[in-house]
């Protein structure tokens, strides 16, 4: 900001979030004045993540965004789940990690850190922030059987299997769910002796006779962590309890979150969950889902949607992050490659824009110099977006605001992009402020990130260029014949090429 310039925008519409727990739009409080503390149900690495998984820390991305864009001082956590997860979330079949182990006949902890690495690629390829920690379930067990052992005598009750809580000792079990505690859907009841079908592990122990790949001492037996407990703990030593928000997708509404709740009421010795503070985090945050036409979005059954696959397919993951924004984060999305391709088109049609207002732009020094995560604020020295652009920007504020409205949000961004007749840098800063939300990374993408060539294509880069070089001055000399078997050439090597695009795209590779 210069001495005399405008004042930078300060967004200033009342945040507000659709909290699960009251099913009601509330407006943001934060719990420590000017900060916003949130954690995020991360993957179980057990094997990769689908598009779907990654909906979610898109999502959880957007609200992060949005948290800084809106001045507060963001701690984000996500966990990485390397133990407890069982193949039923309500506390039946086998530790997932240790099924894969099996399966592939190799180490939980190799199995653990070749997945946990694959996740944190697509997050990076998503343009998703690091959060602030990543906390490793595996880490945390000597924590785990502290909290455990705090709320064991009053909640708890021991079977052979393992240490179960009882959720009848706390008030307002399964609220969340909106579930009634004894016959709530899917609770079926898969331990007997279970003093309620909605009781659940805590600590499972290590059957007699056998040893597993992973296991503790603990109070109860050799053994292993409850998934929800993991959540429990990990959220609150490193956030504190009450923190302001905890996310996940809906499906984690039914059983894994009222299980957290439930134990977080036990451990803060709060009862019924009028106060919302008492469930652990003020407010809870559920994505929907993402799925595919056939049915539920599964890494066992048909085509696997992994991120990788869009890319072997010559998509842009951003691609896929704008589709994800083009949804509001509570509506189910419908997955489809038609989907896909459109929103690279508008991706593309974007990136062109900004490029083409960039070129109008003389370069100032220490240009180069954006922060990866896409383009970010702008920097003091630079210009920041007039008068001009605050109703654009209030707008912008007012979308992201009311509940993340990603799909509004980014119209206004567009409408921007199409201004003419107003001052380059004030345009640009004004797009840089509103893409540190959308995280699209326009104000630094190349051209090139969004024509990935799809496997199978061997022909390079270079290849193509000479060939259309060659195939202009045969037009302009008005040899057609070898103009034609140019382009017939490159088509038979998968280039299609693209005369008169309307945004200026020469080829693309099919
Ligand atoms: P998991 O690794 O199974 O624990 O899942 C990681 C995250 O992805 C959780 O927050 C899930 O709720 C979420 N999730 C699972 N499937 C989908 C889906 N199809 N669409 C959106 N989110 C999902
Ligand atoms: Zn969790």
């Amino acid at each position: 900001m210069s001495v005399h310039g405008p004042a930078p925008f300060a967004p200033s519409a009342p945040l507000k979030l659709f909290n699960s727990l009251t099913r009601q739009l509330e407006a943001f409080q934060p719990v420590h004045a000017g900060e916003a503390r949130v954690y995020s149900c991360g993957p179980t690495v057990y094997n990769y993540p689908h598009i779907g998984n990654m909906r979610a820390y898109v999502f959880a991305d957007i609200l992060g965004r949005t948290l800084s864009f809106k001045g507060l001082k963001l701690t984000h956590v996500i966990n990485i789940t390397d133990v407890g997860h069982l193949t039923d979330d309500a506390d039946d079949g086998e530790d997932k990690m240790e099924k894969m182990a099996k399966a592939q006949a190799q180490s939980i902890w190799d199995i653990a850190q070749h997945f946990t690495q694959a996740y944190w690629e697509d997050v990076k390829a998503l343009n998703i922030r690091q959060p602030a920690r990543w906390t490793i379930a595996t880490e945390y067990v000597p924590q785990m059987i502290a909290f455990a052992e705090k709320i064991a005598a009053k909640h708890c009750y021991e079977l052979d299997s393992g240490l179960y809580f009882d959720v009848s000792t706390v008030a307002d079990y399964g609220r969340l769910a909106r579930a009634q505690t004894e016959d709530g859907e899917g609770r079926i009841e898969a331990v007997e002796c279970k003093r309620n079908a909605a009781d659940f592990a805590i600590w499972r122990k290590t059957p007699p006779g056998e040893k597993r790949q992973m296991e503790w001492d603990s109070p109860w037996g050799k053994g292993a962590p409850g998934w929800h407990l993991e959540c429990s703990v990990m959220s609150g030593e490193v956030l504190g309890f009450p923190f302001d928000i905890h996310t996940g997708g809906i499906d984690h509404r039914e059983i894994h979150h009222p299980n957290e709740i439930a134990q977080n009421q036990a451990f803060c010795c709060t009862n019924g969950l009028d106060l919302p503070a008492n469930s652990g985090a003020r407010v809870w945050m559920h994505n929907n889902f993402l799925v595919e036409r056939s049915g539920k979005m599964s890494k066992s059954s048909g085509e696997f949607l992994r991120l990788q696959l869009l890319i072997d397919k010559g998509y842009s993951p951003l691609a896929y992050r704008l589709m994800c924004l083009q949804a509001h984060y509570r509506s189910e999305l419908e997955f489809s490659w038609d989907g896909l391709a459109a929103a690279l088109t508008r991706l593309k049609r974007m990136l062109i824009a900004v490029q083409q207002l960039k070129d109008r732009i003389p370069l100032r020094t220490g240009e180069g110099d954006h922060p990866q995560d896409g383009g970010g604020a702008p920097s003091l020295a630079e210009p920041v977006p007039g008068p001009r652009f605050t109703p654009f920007l209030e707008r912008f504020d007012a979308a992201v605001s009311d509940d993340l409205n990603t799909p509004v949000a980014l119209t206004v961004f567009e409408e921007v992009l199409a201004l003419k007749k107003v001052d380059a840098s004030e345009k640009l800063a004004a797009l840089a402020a509103m893409d540190a939300v959308l995280g699209l990374g326009l104000l630094t993408l190349d051209r090139k990130a969004l024509r990935l060539k799809p496997k199978g294509v061997e022909i390079e880069e270079t290849e193509i260029e000479s060939a259309l070089e060659a195939r202009k001055e045969a037009r302009a000399a008005k040899d057609f014949a070898r103009s034609d078997a140019l382009r017939d050439e490159l088509v038979a090597k998968g280039v299609e090429v693209m005369d008169g695009d309307p945004l200026g795209w020469e080829w693309k590779l099919v």
